[in-house]
């Protein structure tokens, strides 16, 4: 039986790349609902390839021509994202790939688990955000998330069969493409250089995240909510050669590690195949080309993301979702060249002090944490 799927933000990195593992494996995958933010383009062509019951495009701007090249081809045609929102609960759905950027995942993420759907979750920031709201809803509706963060698939890779005994997890960090500068140079970088990722080939807003660190920030938070891990049993290592994605430590201190050549594909289509393994032809590493697999500190004076990502953990709350939504709005002004790069987390740290804390907030309380601190950061800049 084929598994019927949902793919959020399909016109992205990780969108496209689900499509190829869909397109490699038609007797296992298929798609039934597309949606995209405003590549209508891109969505039309793969609306036409992979002939989904339903596609979402959710800037209303494009919905017309969407519709119209469309038409005669049996798709239906939904608009704005509150229609995300819907379809994901439709029913010849069975798993949802959350796909999009950022902080918009969270709401059709509730949505689909409340109506039953197995998450493959490629949207850290909904766990970053609102990760205590999501684990007692998985719970409560006895859903099951796997996960497409390659660090957190090869934590998810290491520990099945295993009983549950972890001391700790090792999250293995490239380093990103300012590992090697040298401090005083890091206030001239421009986007083009921090969209320059070594290894990984991602979408703007993760690459930025990566360059700064906070992508390895959010998922220490991801990860302490996927595994139900404390702090202290959260480790990061910077690994330049991308070839380890994550270990796991286990209570007689035997550890074990995930590896394999940097390709998202592998994560992707095992999110999709768990607790099965599809047959792949992605390219297999050659050891004797990696003579070196190095290991080095994570340097906190280059990217205070990191420890303001550890701050945001310990204090819970609605910190995570603070210190997310000021780092979505600094992002998107560094890339549109309105403030330097090291000022980024100098903004989280101000809407981090800012902003009024919650202790225990309920869903309302994270959207209007998300907006204040949005609109907070946005008068800064
Ligand atoms: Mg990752």
């Amino acid at each position: 039986m084929p598994k019927h799927i949902a793919i959020l933000g399909s016109t992205g990195s990780i969108g496209t790349q689900t499509l190829d593992v869909a397109r490699n494996n038609p007797d296992e995958l298929t798609i039934e609902v597309l949606t995209a933010n405003s590549n209508y383009e891109l969505l039309i062509k793969q609306a036409i390839e992979f002939k989904p019951n339903a596609v979402v495009i959710a800037n209303e701007q494009h919905y017309q021509t969407v519709k119209d090249a469309l038409f005669n081809h049996d798709i239906k045609v939904f608009t704005g994202t509150d229609a995300i929102a819907q379809v994901v609960q439709m029913d010849n759905i069975d798993t949802v790939v959350t796909a999009m950027v950022g902080y918009s995942g969270l709401k059709p993420t509730i949505k689909a688990i409340e109506a039953g759907k197995h998450i493959a979750l490629a949207n850290k920031e909904t766990l970053v955000v609102a990760g205590d709201l999501i684990t007692k809803l998985l719970e409560e509706k006895k859903v099951f998330m796997t996960p497409v963060d390659s660090e957190h698939s090869a934590i998810f890779q290491c520990i099945v069969g295993e009983p549950f005994k972890i001391e700790k997890i090792i999250l293995t960090a490239s380093g990103g493409p300012f590992r090697t500068w040298h401090k005083n140079d890091m206030a001239n970088i421009t986007p083009a250089n921090a969209l320059k990722h070594p290894n990984w080939n991602m979408g703007a807003k993760i690459s930025i995240d990566s360059a700064t660190m906070m992508n390895k920030g959010l998922e220490v938070i991801e990860a302490k909510w996927l595994f139900g891990l404390a702090e202290e049993q959260i480790e990061v290592i910077v690994h330049p050669q991308s070839i380890i994605h994550s270990m796991v430590q286990f209570a007689d201190g035997s550890i074990k590690a995930q590896m394999g050549l940097p390709d998202m594909k592998l994560p992707i289509q095992y999110a999709l195949s768990f607790p099965d393994r599809w047959q792949s032809d992605f390219p297999r590493m050659d050891f004797a080309k990696f003579a070196n697999l190095t290991f080095e500190q994570p340097d906190i004076e280059k990217f205070p993301c990191l420890t303001l990502a550890y701050q945001a953990m310990r204090k819970g709350g609605n910190m995570p979702a603070i210190l997310n939504a000021a780092n979505e709005i600094a992002v998107e002004a560094f890339l549109n060249e309105k403030i330097a790069f090291m000022q980024i987390p100098v903004l989280i740290e101000k809407a981090m002090n800012g902003i009024t804390f919650v202790n225990t907030p309920t869903y309302t309380d994270y959207v209007s944490t998300d907006t204040e601190t949005r609109s907070f950061v946005s008068s800064l800049i």
